[in-house]
């Protein structure tokens, strides 16, 4: 299956005053670039996913989410490109008003449905049992997700840095980053809190993986999708240096913890950081247009 923008990924130098004092060169990996909805790492997660529903000659795709999942609308749009039915299962009762997020998934032809807590189980079950529906597991855990994900690495050349970092949800793309880097040490910023539960979903997704990993904990800002206003600060100075935009739940995150953890002296002098852009922008939808100093990214 061929990934139509690869071409528009790029590695940008980060420019911040703490790399500068300290030091350090720091570059970010641009997934974001590659597509506006099927952004970042979503793509690389459902890829081998896609394939195989092919392969099977299914006709529907089927995934699950929360609201503001990235998963379900680059799902939704991966979809239509490819010319599956698609339905979103969405976790809760269905909301008076969608989100952007969910307004983007049915835009591309996305059905959706919502199923309270208890349903969202068995539906679950039921569906993995409809011969013609391919199942692609929620936020696209898995090893195929894991597999997808360790392609990445295939956009830059590890020797050139001393520390990969990226962002942590389902911790799908840190698994397959863990694959397919071998000697630079890779660093997972967690965006939502319990480590040790991300710590074990790894591991089942990279048991043999030779590549180190660490998660560092801590930048979290009190969970997922919580975005203070100084978070929202940072991602206007970011985007007011450097040019890159960044999204509230995962990638704002990351480039904020790089910092500090370089401001810290987590990293020795001469260090050259490659922060995984992972994309996510549309996500951003759910702010006003005045909160950030740079377009919000999607349709
Ligand atoms: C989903 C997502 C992640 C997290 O990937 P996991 O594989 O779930 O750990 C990181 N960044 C962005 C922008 C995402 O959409």
């Amino acid at each position: 299956m061929l990934f139509h923008n690869a071409e528009l990924i790029t590695i940008d130098p980060v420019i911040r005053p703490v790399y500068l004092e300290k030091n350090i060169t720091a570059f970010a990996l641009r997934l974001d670039k590659c597509d506006p909805i099927v952004s970042g790492n979503k793509w690389f997660k459902l890829q081998f996913y896609l394939e195989e529903a092919k392969k099977e000659n299914k006709k529907v795709v089927a995934t699950f989410g929360g609201p503001w999942s990235n998963h379900l609308v680059a799902a939704a749009a991966a979809c239509k490109n490819l010319g599956f039915e698609s339905v979103g299962f969405v976790r809760g009762e269905k909301p008076e008003q969608l989100s952007h997020t969910l307004k983007t998934a049915a835009a591309f032809g996305m059905e959706l449905r919502f199923l309270t807590r208890e349903c969202y189980a068995a539906e679950k079950h039921a569906v993995n049992k409809q011969l013609t529906t391919y199942t692609i597991p929620e936020g696209g855990f898995g090893l195929l997700g894991a597999n997808g994900a360790s392609t990445i690495a295939n956009f830059f050349n590890e020797k050139d840095f001393t520390h990969v970092l990226a962002a942590v949800g389902t911790g799908t793309m840190i698994a397959g980053l863990a694959h397919s880097v071998q000697k630079t040490p890779l660093i997972g910023i967690p965006v939502l809190k319990g480590k040790l539960e991300l710590e074990k979903a790894i591991k089942k997704l990279a048991p043999t993986a030779t590549g180190s990993y660490q998660l560092i904990e801590g930048f979290e800002w009190g969970g997922y999708a919580k975005h203070p206003t100084n978070l929202l600060q940072y991602m206007n100075q970011l985007f007011a240096t450097t040019q890159i935009p960044t999204d509230i739940v995962y990638t704002a995150k990351l480039f904020y913890a790089t910092e500090q953890l370089a401001a810290a002296d987590n990293f020795k002098k001469n260090s050259r950081l490659l922060l995984i852009h992972s994309g996510g922008l549309q996500g951003n939808q759910s702010l006003k247009k005045e909160e950030l100093c740079f377009p919000l990214a999607g349709l």
